[in-house]
This record gives structure tokens, C-alpha cells and sequence, in this order.
């Protein structure tokens, strides 16, 4: 049975050139960058090289770089560090963000008694801004405002521009979770003053097991991972040359079809739509999913006008796979934080949110797949 993947907002495949640019540092650049030998410097200047890429991308410096094992280490590291290095005595976040920041907010309130503060979403996802403001104002405690850039679950897209400015203004931190928009959208932090934020390849068809974190230079933050001073001293261990080549190569085709690969997807997306609407009648979008230039435009958050908490399973079973709305952390099949803060008690008693995510590699015919299966299983 041919398989149709729509669940990249979890992962994507690898492109052919990512493999074949990692398959030839495997061969031929073993050398430990800390080697001073020629075959050592020569990995070095791959991982150089590729940092470099990385800071163009985002307009900052490549000092301010620092590659990580993914999206969960980065955030783990920042969130911790401030707490710990940066004397953080209280975090503002929203219920909205990904397991591994939520739990690392967590983690510091039980740990170091940190006053951690939820600004509350509304039904759409939205974040009141206003109310974040008085939060800043509120308290002379050094803060860190943690709050991502797109909803993984959702596809809602936030403000950064305007929470890095108020985070500014009233002296917070601000760190946010990129990892859904990185490589997918232009970023640029010479415009934006975020401190923090963090990213992982394996959700722009590179290679899992490598990620950064962009640590802003004057902040100070102190390594998660000691014994080495790789990453200038940032994060120890020999660094993952074969993934930060892969990560540099996917980021550089993501770069050069930017445009073309958004358009193909909005264009599925509004086709997805158009389809599920008319096939599925009373089937709703969560959040601003629906809503082009609101939401990623590589994910369509749907609400079935029907209860069947085992969808993913059939659709599975169809050769379709999709997320059950829930975080891509684990594949469980209960209802995610996400999903309970902005549902109300009906919808979440009578339907069902699924998932549907894209890459340049879906084709129209995955979506018609897709519409058909839930009509089946609906009927
Ligand atoms: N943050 C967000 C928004 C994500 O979607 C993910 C995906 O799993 C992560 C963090 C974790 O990234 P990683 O899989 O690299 O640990």
C-alpha cells in the first residue's frame, strides 16, 4: 500500500541532496574539528562554514550560534540557563507552547521557585498582547517571556516583532521557539530583538539529531552539556559535522525555493479546504488555520464534526498518516494542552481534531486521498 505522509509539521523526509551531502562528509570529513591536524580543520571549516549560513539567514553573527541535538535541547538549554546564569525569577508563557518549553518552565518553578505565568489564549489561540503588557509592568522581577513564533499543533503564527519590542521596553527576556518557522519564513533578528530562539532541521528536511539555539551575544547564558569547549564553551561534545552539514544543505534549498515551495502549499491548503468543506459538512479549522498570511502555511488544524478518538489509526490503516492534533512529542492519542485551552467542553466532548501537514512533496492527490478516507470512516 503507498503511504501518504501528512504530518510534517513532526517530521519530513530528507531531500536527496541532504543525503547525498551528508553521505559525503561520512566518507570523506571524519576529522574531529578539535583535531589541529589538516583533516580536523577541515571538518571545522564545514561546521564554520555552515554556521556562517545559519547567521546570514537569521542577519545575525555566527558567534551567536550555537548547534544543538535539536529543538528540545535548545530550549532546554535557554530556558534553564536564564533561570540559573541570568538571575530569571519569574517566566511568562502560554499553555500554547511545545511539551519541552512547557516542561522546562516547569521543571524551573519546582526547582527554583521561579513564578512562572500563563497568559491565556482565547478561542481562536490569539494571545493578548495588552494583557502581556500589563503582566511586564506588573512585577520588578527579572522575567523571561518564553512564547513561540508558530503553534505546532494550530499553525497560528505570533507576533514576535511586537513581543520582542515589549519585552524590550519593560526589560524582559524574551525567547521564542522557532522551530516551526525556521527555514520556512524569513526571519531577521538585526530587526527583531529577540534574545533567544531555537530551531531544528528535521522540520526542513534535514537530518534529525541536530538543531541551535540563537543566543543573543550580550546575554550570557551558560552551557546545559559541560566537558569541552566546543561550541565556545556553549554546549560541549564533538560536534555533529554530517548533521550540521545536513542542516546547512537543507537550509540552503529551503532558502533558494523559499517562494516557489510557500506557494505550492498555500495552493494545497486552500485546496484541502475548499474539499474538506464541501465533502465534510459542519467540519471547522482551529485557531486561524484557515486563515492565509495567520497560520503556517505548511499545516491545516482541522475539527471533525465527529467524535472518533482512534482517526489516526484508521487513516493509518488507509495508508494516510496524519497527527491526531496532539503534540508530536509522543503519538498519543488524548487531547493535547494546546487543544483543551482553546476548545470548548462541546467541541471537545463531540469532535475530533486531526492534523494535516505539508511539505513541498505533497501532491493534490494526497489531499483527495485524505478526503475520501475521512469520508469513509465518517460514514
Ligand atoms: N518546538 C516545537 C514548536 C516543535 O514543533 C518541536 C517538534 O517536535 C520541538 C520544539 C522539538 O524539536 P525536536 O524534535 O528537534 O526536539
Amino acid at each position: 500500500m503507498k503511504r501518504i505522509y501528512l504530518d510534517n509539521a513532526a517530521t519530513t523526509p530528507l531531500s536527496e541532496e541532504v543525503i547525498d551531502a551528508m553521505v559525503s562528509v561520512m566518507k570523506n570529513q571524519y576529522g574531529n574539528p578539535s583535531s589541529t591536524y589538516s583533516l580536523g580543520q577541515e571538518a571545522k571549516a564545514l561546521v564554520e562554514e555552515n554556521r556562517r549560513k545559519v547567521a546570514d539567514y537569521l542577519h545575525v553573527t555566527p558567534a551567536e550560534i550555537i548547534f544543538t541535538s535539536c529543538g528540545t535541547e535548545s530550549n532546554n538549554m535557554i530556558i534553564k540557563s536564564c533561570v540559573d546564569n541570568l538571575g530569571v525569577e519569574r517566566i511568562i508563557t502560554s499553555p500554547l507552547e511545545h511539551k519541552c518549553v512547557a516542561e522546562s518552565c516547569l521543571e524551573m518553578k519546582k526547582k527554583r521557585g521561579v513564578e512562572l505565568v500563563y497568559l491565556r489564549p482565547d478561542q481562536k489561540g490569539d494571545l493578548d498582547l495588552n494583557k502581556l503588557e500589563e503582566l511586564l509592568q506588573s512585577s520588578d522581577k527579572k522575567t523571561l517571556v518564553t512564547l513561540m513564533h508558530a503553534n505546532n499543533e494550530v499553525g497560528n503564527l505570533y507576533d514576535i516583532e511586537k513581543i520582542a519590542q515589549l519585552c524590550k521596553e519593560y526589560h524582559a527576556l524574551f525567547h521564542s521557539d522557532t522551530v516551526q518557522t525556521v527555514a520556512h519564513l524569513p526571519l531577521d533578528f538585526s530587526k527583531t530583538p529577540v534574545d533567544f530562539a531555537s530551531c531544528s532541521a528535521h522540520k526542513f528536511h534535514g537530518p534529525k539529531g541536530i538543531g541551535f539555539a540563537f543566543i543573543r551575544k550580550s546575554t550570557g547564558l551558560k552551557p546545559l552539556i559541560v566537558g569541552g569547549s566546543q561550541e565556545r564553551s556553549l554546549r560541549a561534545g564533538t560536534e555533529n559535522v554530517t548533521g550540521i552539514v545536513g542542516l546547512g544543505k537543507a537550509l540552503d534549498l529551503a532558502l533558494e525555493n523559499m517562494d516557489a515551495y510557500a506557494q505550492h502549499m498555500e495552493d494545497l491548503k486552500a485546496y484541502a479546504i475548499e474539499q474538506l468543506t464541501e465533502k465534510i459538512p459542519g467540519i471547522k479549522f482551529n485557531g486561524h488555520s484557515a486563515e492565509k498570511g495567520e497560520s503556517l502555511y505548511t499545516l491545516l488544524s482541522l475539527l471533525l464534526p465527529f467524535k472518533n478518538p482512534l482517526i489516526s489509526l484508521q487513516l493509518d490503516m488507509k495508508g494516510i498518516l496524519v497527527s491526531q492534533g496532539s503534540a508530536c512529542s509522543s503519538g498519543a492519542a488524548k487531547p493535547s494542552m494546546v487543544m483543551m485551552s482553546i476548545l470548548s467542553d462541546d467541541e471537545m466532548e463531540q469532535c475530533t481534531p486531526l492534523r494535516v501537514s505539508f511539505s513541498h512533496f505533497t501532491q493534490k492527490e494526497d489531499i483527495d486521498a485524505l478526503v475520501t478516507a475521512l469520508v469513509e470512516i465518517k460514514a
